[in-house]
């Protein structure tokens, strides 16, 4: 891993072994960055991770936006519950990826009830695999939809 410095401030981590690069603005992010990228993570398992953490994926409330969807109308496509298809939705509520949320009983317990202290619990790998797995899950279903 090799930390580089902007003269005008801020830095970026290089990976030489992924290939990743990571501009950082804040001191704290180059912090998070380098204990994520010490864990035993696929390079595909951390890419999800942090798109996933950067509002770069493909659920309704980014798509929608894209889309210029209005926001109430971004909803999840995955279940009847007619609310939005954002992140939390999907890592607490939707019933869609209750069989996937079961296969992870450690990540939620009674304590964990917001998306930060989901997402910054001791067990970032598992966090990490929860949410490659939910995609997985959710991309497995939109090909089943396919004609
Ligand atoms: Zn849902």
């Amino acid at each position: 891993m090799m930390i580089c410095s902007f003269r005008s401030g801020g830095s970026y981590l290089l990976d030489p072994l992924s290939g990743f690069e990571f501009h950082c603005r804040t001191e704290g992010t180059q912090d998070i960055l380098l204990q994520l990228l010490q864990q035993p993570l696929s390079a595909r398992c951390l890419r999800i991770l942090l798109k996933f953490r950067m509002g770069c994926h493909s659920l309704p409330n980014v798509s929608g936006r894209w889309a210029r969807v209005p926001r109430p109308q971004r909803l999840c496509m995955r279940c009847a519950q007619q609310v939005l298809g954002d992140e939390r939705h999907l890592v607490f509520e939707c019933p869609a990826l209750q069989s996937v949320r079961d296969r992870y009983p450690g990540l939620f317990g009674a304590a964990i009830v917001t998306m930060q202290q989901f997402m910054w619990q001791l067990d970032i790998v598992g966090v990490a695999h929860f949410v490659m797995d939910c995609f997985d899950y959710l991309d497995a279903a939109s090909s089943s939809n396919q004609p």
